[in-house]
């Protein structure tokens, strides 16, 4: 049996007591390597090793010997695609086609991206007068802010873990990633790259484990780590800003959504059911971004319910590597259960299920896997749990709705604000819904489509902070003043 090691000081280690905990496929539910979970002793030594590493080698590269290593950890993740590929799918059982075309090439952009941004980014500097008539220069420098723990979830790891660790080493900062339990594949095979390519030893730590009361917890309350980014659940966000209050912490959040489509009855009517099919069940609706709240305009609501029932059932489930296949299981059974009790209380409050709302018949070993039906809804009230709540499942509830003031107070009658999709061929009203429409990102007849230079991250409680191009420079670096009397 496969062991996953957690990555100290650029060796691979198991924990001093070692513990281990499984990783399950979600495919069959079958143990497929067994995971060194980090106690407080490995997590104390990833953090010593980040902080040593930022004092010693790594602190004393000029910012071009920086970036040309990220340059090398790009191309060797490139170099390497299919080995990643292969370790990503048998974490999260996600199709063969959304790890090449999506998920493992974001991995080496955000290497390549912010090691571009930071080689060009400008800096501040001003000539001031004096009553002397000298002057002064006053002028800013971009400090790494330090050790930084990096808290991933699992439902696009490497991607999601590579977009923060990317602009903190860009940023001549030091990681200490806790990658989630459910996949700790990639995480760890980048660790093989960091060393291959030269990045020197305790830049780059990977420790396993749990949240509350294990490596997680660990990481977020040790004294040394200077700034926390943690992708996830908002509530678990609310527990690691706790932790990062101990000792004044900076923190960048990117939590969950319960995202609205908005569909205009002039829209081009296949691009709309195409993009929206795409936003609700990509990743089997294991996305941040996903559409879980549909609001079609009237008149072509029964034929847009139709239309997406229908591609909702074509979907065929199968094994990442199976051809025929191009739809997986959900992450876990514990995100199986979590899935199917709202398609229960679903039907308890009352909706009419259009399709799915069950699990799909499967064959041999993959019956014990985490399969469930793309479901969709109709005919529940705003207040329904299902329409309230973030699922983080394959399903999305449509409703009608007659006017634009109208489908803008219910998509912002939300607690969450991350996403929003809009489609009309009438781009002027586009521009006037989005304006209004509360969240971080908002996309007009596309969804999943952005400028990694861009600002990224979500309103309300769907996070704190921005990244993404210059914007991460925010987060993970300190800006120092200092004013030069001539
Ligand atoms: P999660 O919050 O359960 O776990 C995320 C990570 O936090 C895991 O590594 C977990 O072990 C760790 N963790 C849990 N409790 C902790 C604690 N008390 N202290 C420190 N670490 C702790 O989230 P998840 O289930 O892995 O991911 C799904 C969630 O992530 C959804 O809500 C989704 O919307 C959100 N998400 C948001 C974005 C975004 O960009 N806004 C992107 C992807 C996922």
């Amino acid at each position: 049996m496969q062991l996953i090691r957690n990555f100290i000081n650029g060796e691979f280690v198991d924990a001093a007591e070692g513990k281990t905990f499984e990783k399950r496929s979600p495919l069959d539910n079958r143990i497929i390597a067994r995971v060194s979970e980090a106690g407080r002793a490995e997590v104390d030594a990833a953090v010593q090793a980040a902080h040593a590493a930022l004092k010693g080698e790594w602190g004393a590269l000029s910012t071009d010997q920086r970036v040309d290593l990220l340059y090398g950890v790009a191309n060797e993740i490139t170099r390497r695609f299919d080995d990643f590929v292969a370790a990503e799918m048998a974490d999260t059982g996600q199709p063969h086609h959304v790890m090449t075309s999506a998920f493992i090439p974001r991995g080496a952009a955000n290497f390549k991206v912010f090691a571009d941004v930071v080689k060009n980014v400008p800096s501040e500097s001003f000539q001031m007068a004096t009553p002397d008539g000298r002057g002064a220069l006053n002028y800013a420098i971009r400090l790494p802010k330090g050790v930084i723990g990096v808290i991933a979830p699992w439902n696009a790891p490497f991607m999601l873990m590579t977009w923060k660790v990317g602009p903190a080493l860009a940023c001549g900062n030091t990681v200490v990633v806790k990658p989630s339990e459910e996949t700790p594949l990639t995480t760890t095979l980048l660790g093989e790259v960091m060393n291959k390519v030269g990045i020197p030893k305790g830049v780059y730590n990977v420790i396993h484990g749990f949240g509350p009361d294990s490596a997680g917890e660990f990481l977020t309350h040790h004294p040394k780590v200077d700034a926390i980014t943690f992708t996830g659940e908002t509530r678990t966000g609310a527990a690691i800003m706790k932790a990062a209050s101990e000792g004044m912490r900076d923190v960048s959040f990117e939590l969950g959504g319960k995202n609205a489509a908005i569909v205009f009855a002039d829209a081009d009517f296949d691009a709309a059911v195409d993009g929206i099919f795409r936003s609700a069940f990509l990743n089997s609706g294991q996305v941040c971004l996903g559409t879980e709240r549909v609001y079609v305009e009237r008149p072509i609501f029964d034929k847009f319910v139709q239309a997406l029932k229908a591609k909702a059932e074509a979907v065929k489930f199968g094994r990442p590597d199976d051809h025929n296949a191009n739809y997986g299981p959900l992450i876990s059974a514990e995100h199986k259960r979590k899935v199917l009790s709202y398609y229960a209380k679903a039907v308890e409050e009352g909706a009419t299920v259009v399709t799915g709302g069950g699990v799909p018949q499967m064959a041999g070993e993959l019956a014990e896997g985490h399969w469930v039906q793309p479901t969709i809804w109709t005919g529940l009230p705003e207040t329904a749990a299902v329409v309230r709540e973030e699922i983080f499942g394959p399903c999305c509830h449509i409703s009608p709705f007659d006017s634009d003031d109208e489908v803008i107070n219910k998509a912002n009658a939300n607690d969450y604000g991350l996403a929003t999709t809009i489609w009309t061929t009438n781009l002027a009203r586009a521009h006037r819904v989005a304006a209004r429409v509360e969240v971080g990102i908002t996309w007009i007849n596309s969804w999943f489509l952005r400028d990694l230079r861009t600002a990224f991250g979500g309103s309300k409680q769907s996070g704190i902070g921005r990244e993404g191009g210059v914007h991460s420079l925010e987060f993970y670096t300190e800006t120092r003043n200092i004013c030069v009397k001539l």
